[in-house]
């Protein structure tokens, strides 16, 4: 297995549980593997979602994600953590995390299975080829070669390079003949630029419920919902990092994306006026950044209003166009979108190797039959929510279930 990080610990796991006559060997680059899931979920590790489906994830063809994640159903992921000392609660919006809170218990619990089902772990051991076939590969690391009957190509994907996943992975498989769908970074924050002013940055620090658009070829790509962080740089928070990939993807394919925010989720134009409308009517002496403020943060409702020039008078006084252009900015401020902040910002990566060249009963390589490629080096990132650990184990589960048939 090359790679020790979620999908390549859960694969050795797994595999020597279901086949403990198989010598599992784990390698990875990095001196401490797992980093990746000792600085998840803020230190507390997002470890799954409580409802997971193919709908939670982007990049290959859905029904290859949903046979992958019917490997593994949640129930069975949270019974696996129980088995292995580490109980999961759920917290808003689904999440399940270890009752201890501490990523660390995930990564010891998982490292003490993997040697109680006897797999071998080389840490600082790098690789850099791989050639052969089913039944005799030679993987070659910086430490030396390896002859090896399978592969497992457990080598994550770009963000957090850092961490010891630089994209080396994808290159791997490509070598080996496999398609590469082009990777952006996915879950990363968005840098604003120069030309939205100050805005974000006097709103740096405040959070609130927001609708985002990505308008791709000045067509809707697609609306998100969730809560919203402006920064010192431009965008964070769930909601701005799940729509970072729409934006990255619409940029790579040189689609001109750009993105606006409604500060009143899920009203339109008319609504948002409608309800100006009504509040200057209730409140005849009220000035509009004092209407605002109770639906928004008094600080957003301030910045608005002057950012829009609205006039310094009750809102009941604001001339109708002034009023509409305030509703207008209310539902479809334009975000200054410069970019992503990149991969060394990034939860995740969008793109990887293709998901029609594998067979997602066993995760193994159609191309190059014996390799088996699970997790993040695929072309499948998943929100915010714990997806993107679903996938690991799911993935590693199915890879397991062929290395058992395989050899
Ligand atoms: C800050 C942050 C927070 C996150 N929080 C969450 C969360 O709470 N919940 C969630 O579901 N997801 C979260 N994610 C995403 C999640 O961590 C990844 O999707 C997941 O770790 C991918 O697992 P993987 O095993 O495929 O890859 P990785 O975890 O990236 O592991 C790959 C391993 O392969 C090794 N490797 C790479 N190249 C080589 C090579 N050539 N030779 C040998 N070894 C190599 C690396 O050193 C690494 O150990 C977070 C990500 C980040 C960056």
């Amino acid at each position: 297995m090359i790679g020790a990080g979620a999908a390549g610990l859960a694969t050795a796991i797994f595999t020597g549980r279901s086949s403990p006559h198989l010598k599992v060997l784990l390698l990875d680059g990095a001196r401490r593997p797992g980093a990746k899931i000792l600085i998840s979920g803020g230190g507390r590790c997002n470890v799954t979602n409580s409802s997971v489906s193919e709908r939670d994830f982007w990049g290959g063809r859905s029904t290859i994600v949903r046979h992958v994640l019917s490997g593994l159903p949640v129930a069975e992921t949270v019974a696996f953590f129980g088995e292995v000392g580490v109980p999961l609660h759920e917290e808003p919006g689904g999440k399940l995390f270890p009752d201890s809170n501490r990523a660390r218990d995930v990564l010891e619990a998982l490292l003490r299975e993997v040697e109680r089902v006897h797999a071998h772990l080389l840490t600082a051991h790098r690789v850099v080829g791989i050639s052969g076939a089913r039944g005799g590969f030679t993987v070659d690391t910086l430490q030396g070669s390896i002859a090896a009957r399978a592969v497992v190509l457990a080598a994550g994907g770009q963000s957090l390079p850092r961490t010891g996943s630089d994209g080396a992975g994808v290159q791997l498989a490509q070598r080996l003949g496999h398609t590469i769908v082009e990777t952006t970074p996915a879950l990363a924050p968005l840098r604003i630029g120069r030309a939205d002013g100050s805005f974000h940055e006097r709103l740096s620090g405040v959070a609130h419920d927001a609708d985002l658009t990505v308008w791709a070829d000045r067509q809707v790509l697609i609306r998100l919902r969730g809560s919203l962080l402006w920064t010192h740089f431009g965008v964070s928070g769930p909601l701005a990092l799940n729509a970072s990939r729409h934006w990255a993807r619409a940029a790579l394919e040189g689609r001109a994306p750009r993105m606006t925010v409604s500060f009143c989720p899920g009203l339109r134009f008319d609504d948002a006026d409608a309800r100006l409308v009504a509040a200057a009517r209730e409140r005849p002496r009220a000035a509009a950044p004092t209407v605002l403020a109770a639906w928004l943060p008094a600080s957003v409702a301030a910045a608005l209003a002057s950012e829009i020039g609205l006039p310094d008078v009750a809102l009941a006084q604001v001339p109708r166009d002034d009023r509409r252009r305030l509703s207008h900015a209310l539902v479809e401020w334009p975000l200054a979108v410069e970019d992503t902040r990149g991969y060394n910002y990034a939860e995740a990566t969008a793109g990887g190797v293709t998901l029609g060249e594998i067979d997602p009963s066993t995760m193994e390589s159609r191309v190059c039959p014996g390799l088996f490629l699970v997790g993040e080096v695929l072309d499948v990132d998943g929100r915010i929510g714990g997806y993107n650990f679903q996938w690991a184990w799911a993935s590693a589960r199915a890879a397991a279930r062929g290395l058992a048939t395989t050899l």
